[in-house]
């Protein structure tokens, strides 16, 4: 159902070959290709080896920032609140440690090439997401307004969701120029997409997403049943109307540079990845001896949570820890939701510019909700010998559990079901209730939609549920810009470049996927720790190396327009 992979091929001409890379309108630096540059991201003065750089976070944008510093021979020194891996985040069923839940980035689209980047660099595994009616999913079932749909692909659907996805595919194509963005993502053609974006970003940055199908002529012929249909179902990761209200440019985002697509996990877990750059000794590191990995820099554990940020008489940084310990840096790097800047962590407000602050307060987050269960053995491959289908399919519906994901290692082991994974109002309905009511009401649903199919009996221990917004050290899921956003976007993604900043507030860099204008994408954490890492080399006065600009360098040529 993606639209992507509908998409026929007249209409990437000449271009079939070359994959689309989550290379952003806003700013298309091929990061990919600046990592693997054999001269590496630049060089710092050795005199100032082994100078601490402070690194509030240990998710993965700060371990991204953290490990590339340690190879130009700077010392990161990493504070972390919680746990290594931030959103990042894997549970285990205590009854079968090896059974694992991502409780935060679960699905990773193979054209984030700057997150698989690092994943290949460590040598972790991955596999295809069991994505609704994606080739890993043995069969899904749409269930809307008590009707149900079963599919093993989706030619099997009724005609009226191929005209549900031939409307939304008419609708980029006609009001965002969907095909030749793709086009230009595939060639690379930066100043064909900034061409065409620079166009549409005026235009379309004050429309929401349920604005943009609405006022669009395919699903304005279509009728309000397409377009409820298009919010129940999506395209790609499933429903989407829980988005209709934020910015439609967020979509696009997403849509043209395939994140929708082509999903892969991290075997083990996503939180192997942090956890591996935190223990990963990189050879040829400009300073530091080899077997150095930020785990030994740390002796094992990153330094405790931040409470303040401030400017010391020196000039020099101030970072203080919850529990009082001090240290003072020449550059800092914020990558913990901007949120916890003003809420959480004491940051002196001189720091940042005014419009900075308001970008920061203006971020819009979204909720989102997961609970899982572990069960028996993968028993929804049963097949029902009266209907000759699966007992129990990926599900989409529009009751509380919304999307419903089987995940199994094989058969005779343990497997999960996601029962419910939500966002917004959606997760809303969950915050309140306890995990076991979740769990009740969920397997409710599900008994509606699969009568008969006994799901419970093959449960076996606790549930694990998340609520992101409830966890002090989040507040929210990811970030989702609303219209009107793309001037506090630019603001908090250009800083890293502070050339024109006063002296006073030079120094500390935000990064972090909220910074990203692809956030709720761990590839946005990737590139904006990139970001902070030149940002910081500049700062101390280093340099990228002449064959391999860095994202500073082109971000006056490449980066993003100002709207003003
Ligand atoms: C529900 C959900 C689903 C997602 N699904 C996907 C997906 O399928 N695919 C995908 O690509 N991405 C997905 N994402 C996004 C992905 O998880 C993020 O992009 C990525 O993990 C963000 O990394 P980060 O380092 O920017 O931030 P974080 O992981 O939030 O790291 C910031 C760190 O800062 C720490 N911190 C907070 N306060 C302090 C303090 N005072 N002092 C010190 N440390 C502090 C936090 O504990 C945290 O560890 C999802 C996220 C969520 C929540």
């Amino acid at each position: 159902m993606t639209i992507a992979t509908e998409l026929p091929a007249e209409l990437a001409p000449g271009t079939a070959e070359a994959p689309i890379t989550m290379l952003n309108p806003d700013f298309p630096f091929s990061y990919d290709h600046y990592l693997a540059h054999p001269d590496g991201l630049g060089t710092v003065p050795p005199e100032l080896y082994g100078t601490e750089v402070a690194v509030i976070g240990a998710g993965l944008s700060g371990l991204v920032t953290a490990y590339e510093l340690m190879k130009l021979g700077l010392k990161p020194v990493v504070y972390e609140a919680d746990q290594v891996g931030g959103r990042l985040r894997t549970a285990s069923f205590p009854s079968a440690p090896g059974v694992v839940a991502d409780l935060g980035g679960m699905r990773f689209p193979v054209s984030g090439k700057a997150f698989y980047h690092y994943v290949d660099l460590l040598g972790l595994d991955t596999q295809d997401f069991p994505n609704p009616l994606a080739p890993a999913t043995s069969s899904t079932v749409i269930e809307l307004a008590g009707k149900k749909h079963y599919a093993a692909t989706p030619d099997e659907l009724p005609e009226f969701f191929h005209e549900v996805a031939a409307a939304w595919k008419a609708a980029v194509n006609d009001g965002a120029a969907f095909s030749e963005m793709q086009e230009a993502i595939r060639a690379r053609d930066t100043s064909r997409i900034k061409e065409l974006w620079n166009g549409l970003l005026p235009q379309l940055d004050e429309q929401t997403f349920y604005g943009f199908i609405a006022a669009s002529t395919s699903f304005k012929e279509a009728g309000f049943a397409h377009r409820e249909a298009f919010g129940q179902v999506g395209f790609g990761t499933g429903g989407w109307d829980t988005d209709f209200p934020n910015s439609i440019l967020e979509i696009l985002r997403v849509v043209y540079t395939d994140a929708d697509d082509q999903h892969r996990l991290v075997t083990g877990g996503a939180q192997r990845l942090p956890e591996a750059l935190w223990n990963h000794a990189p050879s040829g590191m400009a300073h530091w001896p080899g077997g150095t990995s930020l785990a030994s820099l740390h002796s094992g554990s990153p330094r405790g949570a931040v409470d303040s940020i401030s400017r010391a008489g020196s000039g020099d940084l101030l970072v203080r820890e919850r529990w009082g310990r001090e240290a003072a840096y020449r550059a800092v790097v914020t990558t913990c939701q901007s949120w916890l800047l003003s809420t959480r962590i004491h940051t002196e407000e001189s720091l940042f510019p005014s419009e900075l602050w308001t970008a920061i307060e203006r971020s819009h987050y979204m909720q989102s909700s997961k609970t899982f269960v572990m069960v028996d053995r993968p028993f929804w491959k049963d097949i029902d010998p009266e209907t000759g289908r699966e007992v129990l399919s990926m599900t989409l519906t529009d009751r509380l559990n919304r999307a419903t994901y089987l995940l199994d290692d094989g058969p005779d082991k343990p497997a999960v079901i996601l029962l419910s994974y939500t966002w917004n109002d959606d997760a809303l309905k969950w915050l309140a209730l306890s995990a076991e009511e979740r769990v009740k009401l969920m397997l409710h649903s599900l008994e509606q939609i699969y009568p008969g199919v006994d799901i419970a009996s093959h449960i076996v221990g606790q549930p694990i549920t998340v609520s992101w917004e409830a966890d002090p050290n989040f507040m929210g899921a990811f970030k989702a810009n609303l219209p009107g956003h793309y001037r506090y976007q630019q603001r908090l993604f250009t800083h890293f470049k502070q050339d024109k900043l006063p002296e006073s507030q030079r120094g500390i860099f935000l990064a972090g996927d909220d910074v990203s204008f692809t956030a709720g994408w761990a590839e946005g954490a990737v590139t904006t720790g990139l970001n902070a890492v030149w940002g910081v080399v500049n700062h101390l006065g280093g340099a990228s190396r002449p064959g391999n600009p860095g994202p500073g360098d082109l971000l006056d040529e490449l980066g993003p327009i100002s709207l003003d």
